[in-house]
C-alpha cells in the first residue's frame, strides 16, 4: 500500500482490516508516526505523529534510557520544532520541570486526535548518500504507559531513488525496499517497544543479499553505502555472512526473530556503529571496512557480535536491564553476561564463520587477556562495578583511564565465558561445552518471535549445573564481584595455551596497527615502558604504576626527543630494544603544556607484544572452540536484490 503523509486518517482505517486482530479491534487506535528521512543529506529528520487522546491533561514523552546503550541517549536536546495542534489549531505545551524528555498539554473537550510535528538535527548515522533511523529520534507517545501495551503503525518517506532496508513488515503491496519515488512506506502494526527495536537504513547505492537460504527464517544482509562500488560486498565477506547464519544456527538452534536483517553502512561520515536488535542489528564501517583482509579483520566480530545479541541481550535479558519504559533507570549489574558472553561468543563465531582464521582468533585474545592483566584499575575496581557504573564509563576521556577501568566487562566477560566453556569441556571430557548452556539458557520456549525474557544471576547457575554439575555461584562470584588483581587466564591455560611476550608483534598485531596507523595511532609500547601514544608522540595514557609513571610522565604530554634524536615511532622502538640489558635509562625530553621536561624511564626488558603460546601434552580445546560446526561456504553464490 503506498500513502502519502497526508493520508493518515485514510491509512487508520485501511488498517482495520488485515492487521489487527478482533481483540485489538477494541483498543485505541494506533498511533501513526510518518519519519520524513528526505533532509537527511541535510541532517535534519521531521516526523508527523498522529496520536489518539481523549480530554484533558495529557504527557507525552520520547525515550530516555536506549536499551543496547544501557544508558540515557535519548537525543532530547537535537529534537527540535515540536508543535501540538488539534483541528489544524496549534496547542501550547509545557515541559516537565524534572524529566525534560516529557511534554504536558492540555486536550480540549471533543477532541480524540492530537497531530504532533517534530524535527531531530542528526548529528551522525547519516551523510549524503544515506541514512540510518533509529526511531527514538523521533519517537513521541503517552508517558507513565509500558511501552509494550501502546500500538503504533510507522511509515518512512526517503529521498527518490534511496532503498530501504528494516525488519519491519512492509504492508502488502508497498513499495519495498526501493519506494517509487514521492511515496511514503508503510509498515505493519506494531508497538513501541518493537518499533524502538526496528531501526531503518536508507541509502542510494542499497543491496540485499539474502544469506543461507536453506534456514529459516530468512536472513538478509542489507547494505548502504557511500560509494556503489562499496555497496557490492566481496564474495568472502558474503560467505562469511552466510557461515555466520548457519554457525549460529547450529550454535543456539533456535531463534527469536521472525526474519533478521544485518543492517550495515558503509561510510566515512556516517561513522563507526554496533547497536544489537532483536531482529536486525545495525553496523556501522568504514567506507572500505571490509574491502580488504586487514579491514575485515579490524571488523571482524561486529555483525557475530550484534547477531549474537539477538538471543543474549534482547531475548535474554537481565532483569534489570529491562524497564518497562524508556523513562526508568537501567541497572547494568548483569553486563558481564549480557555483553561479556556475546564479546565471547561473538568472536567464538568470527572464528567459526571466517571473518577471521583460528590463528587470528588467538592473537587478538592474546591482545585483550594482555590488556586486562595490564590495567591497574582492577586494584580497587570489580568487574562488576564496571558493569554497574556502565552508564558513566563510556566515551571518557582516555587520559588514566587504566586506572579508573572502562567498561571492562566485555573482555573480562569473554574470559569468564571462556574459563566456564573449557571447565565445562575439562569436568566432562570434552563431551559438553557452553554450546550446551547456550542450547538451555538461550532457548527457553523454543523458537520464537521478537520477545524479551528477563533473567536473574540464579538462572545462569541452575542452567549450568544442568550441563554439568559444579559449585557455579561460587565461580561467578569470585570472578566478578571481588578485587582481582590478575585477569582470568584460566581459560587460555584450560584450552592448551598460555600468554606469552614476544619482542615482535604478532601478523595479527602488525595487520590491526596497519589499520590504527591510519587512525594516527602510534607504537604499542603498553607492555614495555607503560605508554599509549598517538603518531606524533602525544602521550593518551600512562600506565598506572608502569616505568612511565615512575618517569612522572603524563597524558597530556607530547615526546620532543628520545635519547637525543627527535622523535619518530621508529627512534623510540629503536631506543626501547637498545636499552636492554643496558643499565643506562631510556632518556626522554617531552613538552608539557607550554615548558619542557626531561625524563629518564629506566627500562631494560626490550619490546613486548602478547600472543598465546602452545603448552604441549595438554588439551587443545581453545582450537576445538573456533573450528566450524557447520560445512564452511567457500564459493558463495549470492547475488543481490536490486
Ligand atoms: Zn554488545
Amino acid at each position: 500500500m503506498r500513502i502519502l503523509m497526508v493520508c493518515f486518517i485514510v491509512g487508520m482505517v485501511l488498517l482495520a482490516t488485515p492487521l489487527v486482530s478482533p481483540a485489538a479491534l477494541a483498543q485505541k487506535p494506533p498511533i501513526l508516526i510518518t519519519a520524513d528521512l528526505t533532509d537527511a543529506p541535510r541532517k535534519l529528520y521531521h516526523a508527523d505523529v498522529e496520536i489518539p487522546v481523549s480530554a484533558g491533561p495529557i504527557s507525552l514523552t520520547t525515550p530516555q534510557w536506549i536499551p543496547g546503550n544501557h544508558r540515557p541517549t535519548g537525543p532530547i536536546s537535537d529534537i527540535t520544532g515540536v508543535v501540538f495542534s488539534v483541528n489544524g489549531q496549534t496547542l501550547q505545551w509545557r515541559r516537565d520541570d524534572v524529566d525534560l524528555y516529557e511534554f504536558h498539554l492540555t486536550i480540549p473537550a471533543g477532541i480524540t486526535l492530537l497531530h504532533a510535528h517534530l524535527d531531530c538535527i542528526v548529528t551522525e548515522r547519516v551523510s549524503q548518500k544515506l541514512a540510518v533511523l533509529e526511531w527514538e529520534k523521533l519517537l513521541l507517545y503517552p508517558a507513565n504507559t509500558p511501552v509494550r501495551e501502546i500500538r503504533i503503525q510507522p511509515s518512512i518517506k526517503v529521498p527518490d531513488g534511496w532503498g530501504i532496508g528494516t525488519a519491519l513488515t512492509p504492508v502488502s503491496g508497498g513499495p519495498y525496499p526501493v519506494p517509487a519515488a514521492g511515496t511514503t512506506t508503510q509498515f505493519a502494526l506494531t508497538d513501541v517497544e518493537q518499533l524502538e527495536d526496528s531501526p531503518v537504513i536508507a541509502g542510494q547505492y542499497f543491496r540485499e543479499f539474502p544469506l543461507a537460504p536453506a534456514i529459516t527464517p530468512k536472513h538478509y544482509l542489507d547494505v548502504v553505502a557511500d560509494n556503489a562500488e562499496d555497496a557490492n560486498l566481496r564474495p568472502e565477506i558474503l560467505a562469511a555472512s552466510a557461515n555466520l547464519v548457519r554457525e549460529a544456527d547450529a550454535l543456539y538452534q533456535s531463534h527469536h526473530y521472525r526474519v533478521y536483517h544485518f543492517l550495515l553502512t558503509l561510510s566515512d561520515v556516517a561513522g563507526e556503529e554496533g547497536l544489537e536488535h532483536g531482529q536486525s542489528s545495525d553496523n556501522g564501517v568504514g567506507e572500505k571496512g571490509y574491502a580488504d583482509d586487514d579491514h575485515t579483520l579490524a571488523n571482524a566480530d561486529l555483525l557475530p557480535h550484534e547477531f549474537t545479541h539477538s538471543w543474549n541481550g534482547k531475548y535474554r535479558r537481565p532483569a534489570g536491564l529491562y524497564q518497562p519504559d524508556f523513562a526508568t533507570a537501567q541497572q547494568g549489574a548483569l553486563l558481564w553476561v549480557y555483553e561479556g558472553m556475546t564479546q565471547y561468543l561473538g568472536n567464538v563465531l568470527a572464528a567459526r564463520s571466517g571473518f577471521e582464521t583460528q590463528a587470528q582468533y588467538r592473537d587478538q585474545l592474546a591482545r585483550s587477556a594482555a590488556r586486562l592483566d595490564y590495567n591497574p584499575g582492577r586494584e580497587w575496581r570489580s568487574t562488576e562495578d564496571t558493569a554497574i557504573a556502565a552508564s558513566v564509563l563510556r566515551d571518557r576521556n582516555v587520559a588514566w583511564s587504566n586506572w579508573r577501568r572502562g567498561q571492562d566487562y566485555y573482555q573480562e566477560g569473554e574470559l569468564l565465558w571462556l574459563d566456564a566453556d573449557t571447565l565445562i569441556r575439562k569436568l566432562t571430557d570434552n563431551k559438553k561445552s557452553l554450546n550446551d548452556f547456550e542450547r538451555i539458557f538461550l532457548a527457553k520456549g523454543g523458537n520464537t518471535g521478537p520477545l524479551i525474557v528477563p533473567y536473574k544471576f540464579d538462572e545462569l547457575v541452575e542452567d549450568l549445573n544442568a550441563v554439568v554439575p559444579y559449585d557455579w555461584a561460587t565461580f561467578l562470584h569470585d570472578r566478578v564481584d571481588n578485587i582481582n588483581l590478575h585477569a582470568d587466564f584460566a581459560g587460555i591455560e584450560q584450552g592448551g595455551y598460555k600468554l606469552a611476550f614476544k619482542d615482535k608483534p604478532s601478523p595479527t598485531e602488525r595487520a590491526l596497527s596497519r589499520i590504527h596507523g591510519r587512525r594516527n595511532m602510534g607504537p604499542d609500547c603498553w607492555f614495555s615502558i607503560g605508554l599509549r601514544i598517538d603518531d606524533s608522540g602525544s602521550i593518551k595514557d600512562v600506565r598506572w604504576s608502569g616505568p612511565a609513571d615512575k618517569a612522572r610522565l603524563a597524558p597530556g604530554e607530547k615526546i620532543i626527543a628520545v635519547n637525543g634524536q627527535v622523535y619518530s615511532a621508529d627512534v623510540l622502538r629503536a631506543a626501547i630494544r637498545d636499552a636492554k640489558g643496558s643499565t643506562e635509562p631510556i632518556h626522554f625530553i617531552v613538552q608539557a603544556d607550554s615548558f619542557v621536561n626531561m625524563a629518564d624511564i629506566d627500562y631494560h626488558d626490550g619490546e613486548r607484544y602478547p600472543v598465546l603460546e602452545r603448552v604441549d601434552g595438554t588439551p587443545d580445546y581453545l582450537d576445538d572452540i573456533t573450528k566450524p560446526l557447520t560445512t564452511p561456504e567457500r564459493a558463495p553464490t549470492q547475488t543481490a536484490n536490486e
